[in-house]
């Protein structure tokens, strides 16, 4: 059965459709932040490659980036 992976980063636009028969994959292979292969929200397999709302609640997939302050020091 074949499923669609999207990168949970929100710096990352990598996207794959996958086998169940090969395996889950966890992370990303381009960045190593997770995947995600369903709706964080409503639980809704995803569908599209490069989807950036959920089809089934249109809720934003991805995580927002964290603009609060955490002590890591950012540069840029
Ligand atoms: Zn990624
Ligand atoms: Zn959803």
């Amino acid at each position: 059965m074949r499923y669609v992976m999207i990168c949970a980063s929100p710096d990352c636009e990598f996207s794959k459709t996958n086998n169940y028969e090969l395996g889950v994959d966890q992370f990303c292979p381009a960045c190593g932040h997770d995947f995600l292969w369903k709706c964080p929200h409503c639980g809704r397999p995803l569908r599209d490659k490069g989807a950036l709302f959920c089809s089934g609640c249109g809720k934003p997939l991805k995580d927002k980036k964290c603009e609060d302050g955490h002590g890591d020091s950012a540069t840029g």
